[in-house]
């Protein structure tokens, strides 16, 4: 009997997952990866799409090329989950598992801030992001902010790239003087565990006349004012908003039981990802590790647990613990992209160390994104000769 992978959520945490144990299995491994998708979209092609830098055909990365032995991709969506059985349903069937991976990331609730759907946009949805690359060469003049508006929220330098990005494109349309750029965000700085990344940033803003509004959040919009309303009560006019839309754990992770409530991301062991029902793993933004919502560290859980998986059924011993650290490339505009590699959980607090904007850095980033769309959807040398 082969032995029944379940993999709810084909995104960074699930594809890397997946490609491992095909990688190490072949087809003696029975995986199935469901998701209610029909392509896979990298957050920071959102932004190249906004801006106009890429088509959304460009970047989308249909499932059905995902070729991996003892892997089938399903696309159907999860309506309930039942942890202790190991079992998911879905549109399409109920599936059984001896090893269960809930990698479903975090929704993303554009109305629960009060006028934020009627008055404003966000670009952190792919719908959102993509509507907005025919939005923008509308905006001519006055107040744009890009506003977060709840207080955890995936790749926290987005909302700054974004900013330094608006510049850049109003500057080449010739726009610039007739607008403003503000940046509305939860922290004191724009990325807490590394001041020296924060000090780059809040120069490059200071260069550029972006106003960083600190320890803030957006709390509504009025629409008809045109107004960002913040959480002291603090008013801000906006002729554009750019939202950050509140974040929760997808329902059907909190019917579960899996999750307590719609921001109390799945509690798993620190080291091994594996939550508190025997099998069943929780990787990326879905779970409550600790480290921040990104690609990098959906990538490292699920590496992690990749590893659990392969020595439990190897045999062999049991994998290094998770270590809670990545890298994020930083867009500053002007073509450039910098680097911070952050540690969240081998220290009392989180570190971070800045690698300034560079050539180098503008291809290892593009280097990032086609490394991973091999590994992920490229056939193996397996399927190939198979
Ligand atoms: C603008 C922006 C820029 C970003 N830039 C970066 C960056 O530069 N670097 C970086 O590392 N990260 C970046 N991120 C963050 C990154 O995209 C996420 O943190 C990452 O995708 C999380 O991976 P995941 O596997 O946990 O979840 P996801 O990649 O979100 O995957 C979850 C999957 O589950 C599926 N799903 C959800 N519910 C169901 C259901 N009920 N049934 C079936 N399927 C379901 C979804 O369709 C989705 O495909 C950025 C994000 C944004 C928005």
């Amino acid at each position: 009997m082969r032995t029944r992978v379940v993999v709810l959520g084909a995104g960074f945490g699930g594809l890397e997952l997946t490609t491992i144990l095909s990688d190490a299995f072949g087809a003696d491994i029975d995986i199935v990866l469901i998701d209610k998708g029909d392509a896979f979209v990298f957050g920071f092609s959102k932004l190249d799409v906004m801006f106009g830098r890429l088509l959304p055909a460009q970047v989308r990365h249909p499932y059905r090329d995902v070729l991996k032995p003892g892997v089938r991709f399903l696309q159907s969506t999860v309506r309930s989950i039942d942890p202790a059985a190991r079992r998911a349903v879905t549109d399409a069937g109920t599936f059984d598992a001896d090893i269960l991976v809930v990698a479903l990331g975090a929704d993303l609730d554009p109305s629960a801030t009060p006028g934020l759907v009627e008055g404003g946009n966000e670009f952190y949805t792919v719908a959102g992001a993509f509507a907005l690359r025919d939005i923008l060469p509308r905006f001519e003049r006055g107040p744009a902010i890009i506003g977060v508006t709840g207080k955890t929220f995936k790749c926290p330098p987005a909302p700054s790239e974004t900013a330094l990005l608006l510049h850049d494109y109003l500057t080449t349309r010739g726009r610039r003087a007739d607008t403003e750029i503000a940046v509305v965000m939860p922290f004191g700085t724009p990325i807490p565990p590394s001041p020296d990344t924060s000090q780059a940033i809040l120069a490059a803003f200071a260069e550029r006349g972006i106003k960083f509004v600190k320890d803030s959040l957006v709390q509504s919009l009025d629409p008809r004012r045109k107004v960002a309303v913040l959480n002291d009560g603090a008013e801000m006019p906006y002729a554009l908003f750019l939202g950050v839309p509140v974040h929760r754990v997808p329902q059907v992770v909190v019917e579960s039981g899996l999750a307590a409530g719609p921001y109390g991301w799945v509690p798993v062991n620190k080291k091994t990802l594996e939550t508190t029902f025997p099998g069943v793993y929780a990787v990326g933004d879905v779970n409550g590790v600790g480290t921040p919502k990104a690609g990098v560290f959906a990538e490292g859980s699920a590496r992690v647990v990749a590893a659990a998986i392969i020595a439990q059924l190897r045999g062999g011993p049991a994998p290094e613990p998770y270590k809670g650290t990545g890298s994020c490339y930083v867009e500053f505009g002007h073509n450039q992209v910098g680097r911070v590699d952050v540690d969240f959980l081998s220290g009392p607090k989180p570190t971070g160390t800045f690698q300034p904007p560079s050539a180098a850095l503008v291809a290892e980033k593009a280097q990032f994104g086609a490394s991973r769309l091999q590994r992920w959807f490229a056939p193996s040398s397996q399927t190939k000769s198979g």
